[in-house]
């Protein structure tokens, strides 16, 4: 098993749907004080709401529905992303729901830290281990990277 630590300085992702952007922008002032501890990264809209009410810098990608739901699975895939805080909208379907889908996806493939609302989110920043190194599991996909194909 090669596992996988996430550190104190915890590298968080995070992304919201349109009608969920204002409950996300809310909860992130709320928790202000133990983000500013991380290292965060979202969706470009997002992102640059975040920027603003937290006043910091985020790391900006390109906007979920243009790709950066993509891109944030891809580094979640690549073990860069320790956590996954994505306010997605039960309520409306979105142009990009195969990305949402495959963004979901690789967080439990990866077996990333993910909260999809608010209170899942409270739940896991005032847990101990957000202060502390932590070391994650990460599947083990030998066999099927060695499965025998036909030929
Ligand atoms: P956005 O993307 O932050 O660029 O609006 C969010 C999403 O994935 O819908």
């Amino acid at each position: 098993m090669n596992n996988r630590i996430f550190g104190s300085r915890k590298r968080i992702a995070m992304v919201a749907h349109d009608k969920k952007k204002k409950e996300l922008l809310e909860w992130a002032e709320h928790n202000k004080v133990l983000l500013s501890r991380h290292e965060l990264m979202a969706t470009g809209t997002t992102g640059r709401l975040l920027e603003d009410q937290l006043d910091r810098p985020v790391k900006k990608l390109l906007s979920g529905p243009l790709g950066g739901d993509q891109q944030i699975g891809a580094m979640i895939a690549a073990g860069e992303i320790d956590i996954l805080i994505f306010f997605w909208d039960p309520m409306e379907a979105q142009p990009h729901d195969s990305d949402v889908k495959a963004l979901l996806r690789l967080a439990v493939a990866w077996n990333c830290v993910v909260a999809n609302d608010p209170a899942t989110a409270d739940f896991i920043f005032t847990s101990p281990l957000m202060q502390q190194d932590y070391e994650a599991i990460v599947p083990d996909y030998s066999q099927y990277l060695h499965r025998s194909i036909e030929k």
